[in-house]
């Protein structure tokens, strides 16, 4: 079932430099409209109270939202913990970039309420780091990881990125055993997905380099798993792994369970009581609107049954425990294996799926690599 509460997503659109494969909403850090952001952000926030409306995540993702200041981040949280009925236990995570975080700054976000950290280490490779533009080296990220445990936090995710240009699996794995080694209590595994105009394509045809061919990238994601699995990490998720249980991302279930959340910031979007919409991505403009009383969202718009239900499949099936049969036909009133079991069947018969009749349906490993060719089955297709 989906959890109650629900999340609010903050977003900080700023970055101390831009990586040569990125394509999310963000710009270069500047001092003065930071501050005016997150002072627009705050009123955001509070024009947006529902008091009685309980909350029990708040995630700080950007951009580079360790450029925040402490007392910013203190400022944010008690806006939220103000507008709504936020839990005391509440997951509040700040993603981190290792470069930008210091003794003081892991120290002061701390005591302004953040309970976990995500950091973007990317590789622990500083021929990869260099080559994604990225500003911190592998010696960074074990310092920040390092400070981090000493300010207290023990709730630390960490970033690796596969099917790097000129990544080979045995780069691949160093990196896996070099995160284990540092000891995190999650960890992130994503494909680099290089989108079309991308600045890396122009250096990677310079240089020469390519992306490993599908079967090595089957492989190392393959392998990387195992060695996640040995060293005592459940995967829970096609791409992320935990400690057993206690560790899992609250604020990324409710993507992945049919939650809600709120999203505030540039960009940042929303689905809430059956509606999703978004906030307008420039951040100039967000800080201005704000500034007048004016409105930020666009594109807001009713969720249909179907698009519930093919959305609830999708996010659902990403998890290693798979979509829970009984609480979707009470949600959603239908019975799925009646519904597409014809397509699926040869799936399970292929050993991608495991089908637990009235109970589960969940990929296994191998079909996890193969999800989107899974989930083509519930394209598209009305519910009868
Ligand atoms: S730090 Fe993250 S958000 Fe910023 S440019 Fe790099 S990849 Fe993009």
């Amino acid at each position: 079932m989906p959890p109650d509460a629900i999340g609010i997503y903050l977003h900080i659109p700023f970055c101390a430099a831009i990586c040569n494969y990125c394509n999310f909403n963000r710009g270069l850090h500047d001092d003065g409209l930071r501050r005016r952001y997150v002072d627009a952000l705050v009123t955001d926030i509070r024009r947006s109270a529902e008091p009685a409306v309980a909350a029990d995540t708040i995630f700080f993702g950007g951009g580079t939202p360790s450029l925040l200041d402490p007392s910013e981040v203190e400022r944010l949280v008690t806006a939220c913990r103000e507008s709504f009925d936020l839990a005391p236990d509440s997951e509040i995570t700040l993603e981190a970039n290792p470069e930008s975080a210091s003794a003081a700054t892991l120290d002061g976000y701390f005591a302004a309420g953040v309970n976990r950290l995500s950091f973007g280490v990317q590789s622990f490779r500083d021929e990869e780091l260099k080559r994604l533009g990225r500003l911190h080296s592998a010696a960074a990220a074990r310092d920040a990881v390092r400070l981090a445990r000493q300010a207290g936090f023990d709730n630390l995710s960490l970033d690796l990125m596969l099917w790097l240009p000129g990544q080979r699996p045995a780069d691949w794995l160093e990196s896996v055993d070099a995160l284990i080694e540092v000891e995190p209590d999650h960890a992130s595994l994503y494909l680099l997905e290089i989108y079309p105009n991308a600045p890396i394509k122009d250096e990677m045809a310079r240089a020469g380099w390519s992306v490993a061919p599908d079967d090595d990238a089957a492989e190392m994601y393959l392998e990387g798993l195992a060695r996640l699995d040995r060293a005592g990490f459940e995967q829970y998720e096609i791409s992320n792994v935990a400690r057993p249980r206690t560790r899992r991302a609250r604020h990324n279930l409710k993507y992945w369970q049919e939650g809600q959340w709120l999203g505030f910031g540039c960009g940042a979007h929303s689905t809430y009581r059956g509606e999703r919409w978004r906030t307008i991505s420039s951040t100039t403009d967000y800080v201005g609107r704000i500034g007048e009383g004016a409105e930020v969202t666009v594109d807001r718009r009713a969720l249909g049954a179907e698009e519930r239900l093919e959305e609830a499949l999708f996010m659902g099936l990403r998890l290693a425990d798979g979509l829970d049969l009984e609480s979707l036909r009470l949600r959603h009133s239908v019975d799925i294996w009646t519904q597409y079991g014809r397509d699926l069947e040869r799936y399970v018969g292929a050993g991608l799926l495991v089908h637990e009749p009235g109970r589960r349906l969940a990929l296994t490993r191998a079909g996890m690599l193969l999800a989107n060719d899974v989930m083509t089955v519930f394209i598209g297709r009305p519910v009868r």
